[in-house]
């Protein structure tokens, strides 16, 4: 008799305004931290939302989604089904620490841009800016990422940046040291959504699309050995380490951004570098 009764109630409640399961059906990989990729899976068809955000969904109900260098601390996700209500999800996003990174003797021409330079400066950041908003339904973002390059670490992600003594932007990239003229190769496949010979902070200047609001930046290059609209494979040598624009030796700045959310690049290959 109490079995029974306790069937019936589970059978109301499950009847209720929450005839929906608990949780909802997903799978997600990565921390909930600041500046890292998270990658998720649920039932395809389903429509995703991260901050309300609608995400693209694969065909298999694949997904990914970056939190910020200064993401705040809590984040959302919203998951619908077909003919369902809502599982809104919170999650509290872990806080980084950041380094203090000062770097003197820059010509002060490089720290403090003179008026005449600021029209060109603005015309590159927008450049920098299309190539982070690009949706594309390329997978290449759900391959496992490698280096592309080899070298000690100088530089590491989130650094906040003092210049000859002024705070400046932090630094979003991870920067791999080496000789001017050793090869950059493409950590995952991509689309090369920006080939830029000489920008005035980043030098010459590469973007490949990884599909997914996924792109990956490559700073002060020597030489680009691909074109823009070119597919590359992971692993394909896509430019020369450089000196370019404003930099104080020889290296590679490798950034990974989720449109406008700049991850840490640093955490996307296998350890043991
Ligand atoms: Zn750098």
């Amino acid at each position: 008799m109490l079995r029974s009764l306790a069937v019936l109630l589970l059978a109301l409640i499950s009847l209720s305004a929450r005839s929906q399961d608990a949780t909802p059906p997903l799978a997600l990989k990565g921390e909930w931290r600041q500046g890292s990729l998270l990658f998720g899976a649920t039932t395809p068809g389903a429509e995703v939302r991260f901050n309300g955000r609608l995400l693209r969904l694969g065909p298999q109900g694949q997904f990914v989604f970056g939190l910020d260098r200064d993401e705040p601390a809590e984040a959302s996700l919203a998951i619908r089904l077909p003919d369902q209500p809502e599982w809104l999800l919170r999650y509290p996003v872990a806080k980084r620490e950041y380094r203090i990174q000062r770097l003197n003797g820059l010509p002060d021409k490089q720290v403090n841009p003179e008026p005449a330079m600021q029209a060109r400066i603005a015309a590159e950041a927008a450049l920098n800016r299309a190539a982070r908003a690009r949706d594309s339904d390329t997978a290449f973002v759900f391959q496992r990422f490698v280096w592309p390059a080899k070298g000690p670490i100088t530089g590491v992600f989130g650094s906040q940046r003092i210049l000859n003594g002024e705070p400046k932007q932090p630094h979003y990239g991870v920067d791999v040291a080496g000789p001017v003229g050793a090869p950059v190769r493409a950590p995952a496949g991509g689309v090369v959504s920006l080939a830029h010979r000489d920008m005035f902070f980043s030098g010459g200047t590469l973007y490949l699309d990884h599909g997914y609001g996924v792109s990956s930046a490559f700073l002060h290059l020597s030489k680009i050995l691909v074109k823009e609209g070119q597919r590359v494979r992971q692993g394909d040598k896509i430019a020369l380490i450089g000196k370019t624009g404003r930099v104080t030796g020889a290296h590679l700045d490798w950034r990974v951004n989720w449109f406008e959310a700049r991850v840490d690049a640093q955490e996307l290959p296998p350890s043991g570098h």
